[in-house]
């Protein structure tokens, strides 16, 4: 079966691929198609979700699939949460947003820095799907004080998840797919798929 993933982030790319082949499902990026990305004007990760798997289904044509995630950091009351891509500014690069995220929380103490992951994943037939599938997954951890690791992408180098010593940027692909908020809302989606 031939997915269309509603997205251009090549980490959720990656990630998606990894979860979805032992399935026999080819995931096939939007950009296959041409496609761009809509704007994201939802005002959950579940709207956004939804715009993006629909716009991806309607110019394909094919069935789509979708990932809106983001940190929630509980000193800074949720942020960056749907902002997560954009914290630094439209189109900034990981780099930028994860040395905003150091900056706000310069006076928090480590006793203070618990934040999590959550994702959102939604899987369309077609377009105009009236019952979309749906997971949801979440990834408890804390901010370190400085980034540490290369692989993952976004906030990983500085995301300590509670279930693991070290960072999210210092697992191994399988090790975060195994705990992460993506692979907890795929395993969801799946669930229902069956
Ligand atoms: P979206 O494309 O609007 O869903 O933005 C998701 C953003 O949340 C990403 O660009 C990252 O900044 C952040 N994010 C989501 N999942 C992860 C992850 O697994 N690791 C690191 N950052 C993530």
């Amino acid at each position: 079966m031939r997915v269309v993933a509603a997205t251009g982030n090549p980490g959720k790319l990656r990630e998606l691929s990894a979860l979805l082949a032992p399935l026999g499902i080819e995931v096939v990026p939007q950009s296959a198609f041409g496609i761009e990305p809509p704007p994201e004007t939802g005002a959950s990760f579940l709207d956004n979700a939804l715009i993006k798997a629909r716009h991806a289904a309607a110019v394909s044509r094919l069935p789509a699939i979708a990932d809106d995630s983001g940190l929630e950091v509980d000193a800074l009351g949720g942020a960056p949460g749907i902002h997560s891509a954009r914290y630094a500014g439209h189109g900034a690069s990981d780099t930028a947003n994860n040395a905003r995220l150091l900056a706000a929380l310069a006076n928090v103490p480590p006793g203070k820095r618990s934040a999590r992951y959550r994702a959102i994943i939604v899987f369309v037939r077609t377009a105009n799907d009236p019952a979309p599938l749906v997971g949801e997954g979440r990834w408890e951890g804390r901010i370190a004080l400085a980034a540490r690791g290369t692989g993952g992408f976004g906030y990983d180098p500085l995301f300590e998840p509670l279930d693991a010593s070290g960072t999210a940027a210092e697992l191994t692909p399988a090790e975060k797919n195994l705990r992460s908020h993506r692979g907890a809302a795929l395993r969801a989606l799946v669930a229902q798929w069956r």
